[in-house]
């Protein structure tokens, strides 16, 4: 195991200006959590979509296969061609919908499963295989809609296009599945009701003589909140980035966020009882204040609206962020932090000492979701991995 200060990632840290850094370990240790909370016949789909929720889709993946992770899920097809190029063997299915023949080739050319929603798009996938020779029938999923509203053939018209797709030539029913729309709420009546509807469906498919290989149903709040509703797989996203999908359900499952965003202090400064405080002098300064200059603004992905309402952690303390964001620096007020040195880092988001900012911090200060503040974070911040040993022995093993 590389020690910290021999880690090659440190010397790139101190290069950066700022960077989202990556907790390999605290991502191992949520997907172990999830795998205890499910049976043991339950597969785990971890959901590495939108470059792994912000977190750098290749090296999560890496990581969590290596964790016992069985699938890895992604929206679109570039997302899951990434992960064939890095070398990545595990089935991996997409989430999103995919409906022109172009589409269908690169699907079979690369080794992606396709999720089916419509009758329309199975007859394009069907005809577009004939036209590959050689190929083995390609797996898909047939996706029912119980109650979401988004992807999927109505729950009431399962039969008939799970009968459709089991007639045509060339593709192979890999899995029904659903996605459940409330299952963080404490209010069950819509996740019964969906639960139920997805249940009807299977008992009429199986009537008619097709056993789908897999059923699946749970999102992270599903897995966390019923056991019921995990079948033969759970797909996980949030919960395996640490968070959790609503408060109540902390007690489940031991959960430790694996992002942090850190940047440097470029200036230090002491300003006047009465000064403004960048555009607009949003913030005046009521007494003479020491401020830090800090390197990193929305156009890394610091929501402009937590102007004046964030924090920042420094040398173990709190600080409170002054004055507007700006596109690439924004004001600390460290009065509180004496002989404070410019390259100091900054904890934007994550932990310093005892005291903590989490993704639930920010989206309840912005009205939003955890979900949304970790996809938020720019590419120009680079991401950054720490306590890697774990990718380097998968690395190693699929050398
Ligand atoms: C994104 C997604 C998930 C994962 O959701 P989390 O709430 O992050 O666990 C699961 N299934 C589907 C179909 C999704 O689109």
């Amino acid at each position: 195991m590389l020690s910290w200060d021999q880690s090659p990632s440190l010397a790139r840290m101190r290069q950066e200006r700022a960077w989202v850094e990556i907790n390999l370990a605290a991502l191992a240790h949520n997907v172990g959590q999830v795998k205890r909370l499910v049976l043991p016949g339950t597969q785990l789909m971890a959901v590495v979509k939108a470059d792994a929720y912000g977190h750098g889709a290749v090296t999560v993946a890496q990581s969590v296969l290596h964790a016992g992770a069985d699938w890895l899920g992604v929206a679109t097809i570039p997302e899951g061609i990434e992960l064939r190029e890095a070398g990545i063997k595990a089935p991996i299915l997409i989430l999103g919908a995919t409906n022109t023949s172009e589409q269908v080739r690169a699907i079979a050319r690369w080794n992606l499963q396709p999720t089916l929603c419509t009758p329309k798009q199975a007859l394009v996938f069907s005809e577009t295989m004939a036209q590959l020779p050689g190929q083995t029938p390609l797996p898909v999923h047939l996706k029912l809609d119980t109650g979401m509203s988004r992807l999927g053939t109505s729950w009431e018209n399962a039969t008939e296009f799970a009968q459709l797709v089991q007639r045509l030539p060339n593709l192979a029913i890999a899995s029904l599945y659903s996605h459940l729309a409330t299952a963080e709420s404490l209010d069950r009546t819509v996740v019964n009701q969906q639960q139920q509807r997805f249940e009807q469906a299977i008992a009429q498919i199986r009537e008619a003589g097709i056993t789908p290989p897999k059923l699946h149903l749970a999102n992270s709040a599903g897995t966390l909140t019923d056991a019921a509703l995990h079948y033969d797989l759970v797909r996980v996203g949030l919960a395996l980035y640490g968070l959790y999908p609503a408060e109540h359900l902390r007690s489940v499952l031991d959960l430790q966020p694996v992002l942090q965003v850190k940047a440097r202090v470029t200036q230090v400064k002491t300003i006047q009882a009465g000064t403004g405080v960048s555009y607009g002098h949003r913030f005046v300064a009521d007494r003479e204040m020491q401020i830090a200059v800090v390197a990193i603004g929305y156009a890394d992905g610091i929501p402009r609206n937590l102007s004046n309402q964030m924090t920042a952690l420094i040398q173990g303390q709190r600080v409170p962020q002054i004055g507007a964001i700006t596109m690439d620096q924004l004001m600390l007020d460290v009065s509180q932090v004496p002989g404070l040195q410019e390259g100091e880092v900054v904890t934007l988001l994550g932990q310093d000492g005892d005291q903590v900012i989490s993704a639930d911090d920010w989206a309840n200060a912005l009205g939003t979701i955890s979900w949304e503040v970790l996809c938020s974070f720019k590419h120009r911040l680079p991401r950054i991995a720490i306590n890697q040993s774990l990718r380097d022995r998968f690395l190693e093993s699929t050398r």
